[in-house]
């Protein structure tokens, strides 16, 4: 590794500066991703590293005009831990929650779980069934975008090398909402998804579900909603055999590689076993009835 230069950013324009005009630099914000893609190998630290964890306006997280306000550097402790996003927008506490260990969850940002674009990332799923707008800022100024339109492939995103995430706004969701996030995992801790569902649903005032959504994590190139699935439970009141029509559609939409961790066709079976614990999670939570945060643990309790 050749010599690197090391900034600390104060602000964001400072850091936009230093990422700006043809810059092969790269910000680091908790450094949990990062520091892991350089030691391994795959990812070089480039010539500039610029941390951006004591700029300020990228702290913190809040319920502003009834959307939610996350700023890019808050860690996922912060979020599993806020009352707001347990009570409002609960999938995004459950995967917030399943983070590595209280250690990686401290240093852990929201802005680098999105930026790193890994298709096993927990957040991500979460926040594309809750509607979220990620905020994208260069010295040009702030773009909005929808966060399904964010990666572009694993490890990528249409951010460009002078952009910065400042941070994520997700709706409020309506009345009879509920939303939940579910992952495979062979072991309780220090596991990332070997399949993962997130799921938002709302109901009418019998029961019926009105508005579906559901979001594949670990089973594309890039986390993907699952039209099948939420066909399967619209208009439904999300009994037994719509449940098993949802699993039938994740499986359908799943596009899963085979890697050391779970093979295709493992992966498939799991996505609608998974999808469907999502889909049944939510609609509980919809109906006003209370499920543990995280969800997944509920399922999981021979893993280790
Ligand atoms: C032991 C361990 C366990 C883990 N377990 C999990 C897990 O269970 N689930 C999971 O999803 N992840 C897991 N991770 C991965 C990691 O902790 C999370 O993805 C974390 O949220 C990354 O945040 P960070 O601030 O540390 O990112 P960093 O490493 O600082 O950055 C990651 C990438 O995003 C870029 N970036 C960071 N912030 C911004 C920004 N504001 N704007 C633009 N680009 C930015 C960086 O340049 C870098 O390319 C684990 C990591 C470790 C080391």
């Amino acid at each position: 590794m050749g010599d690197v230069a090391f900034h600390t950013a104060t602000t964001v324009a400072e850091a936009l500066t230093l990422v700006g005009d043809g810059s092969d630099a790269r910000v680091v914000a908790g450094g949990s991703d990062l520091m892991v893609g350089v030691r391994s190998g795959k990812s070089p630290l480039p010539g500039t590293v610029v941390a951006i964890h004591r700029i300020a306006e990228l702290h913190g997280l809040g319920v502003v005009a009834g959307e939610l306000r996350i700023a890019a550097l808050a860690s996922h402790a912060e979020i599993c831990a806020d009352a707001d996003v347990c009570s409002g927008w609960t999938a995004l506490a459950d995967a917030s929650a399943l983070v590595g260990s209280h250690a990686t969850r401290n240093v852990g940002t929201l802005g680098g779980n999105l930026m790193n674009a890994s298709p096993a990332m927990e957040t991500g799923g979460p926040l594309m069934v809750l509607g979220a707008t990620v905020t994208l800022r260069s010295a040009a100024g702030d773009r909005a975008v929808p966060i399904e339109e964010l990666w572009t492939g694993p490890g990528r995103t249409v951010a460009s090398p002078g952009e910065l995430c400042t941070g994520v706004v997700v709706p409020a969701l309506p009345a009879h909402s509920g939303s939940a996030y579910v992952r495979l995992e062979y072991r309780r801790a220090m596991e990332i998804a070997i399949v993962g569902a997130s799921a938002c649903v709302t109901l009418d005032e019998s029961g019926i579900v009105t508005s579906a959504r559901v979001a594949l994590t670990a089973l594309a190139p890039t986390i993907i909603r699952s039209p099948a699935a939420e066909a399967a439970i619209l208009g439904t009141d999300g009994d037994d055999a719509a449940l098993d029509a949802v699993a039938a559609g994740a499986s359908a939409d799943a596009r899963p590689i085979s890697d050391l961790r779970a093979n295709e066709d493992y992966r498939r079976a799991m996505a609608g076993v998974i999808a469907k614990r999502a889909v049944a999670v939510a609609a509980q939570r919809a109906r006003g009835e209370s499920f543990p945060i995280p969800a997944t643990p509920v399922f999981m309790k021979g893993s280790v």
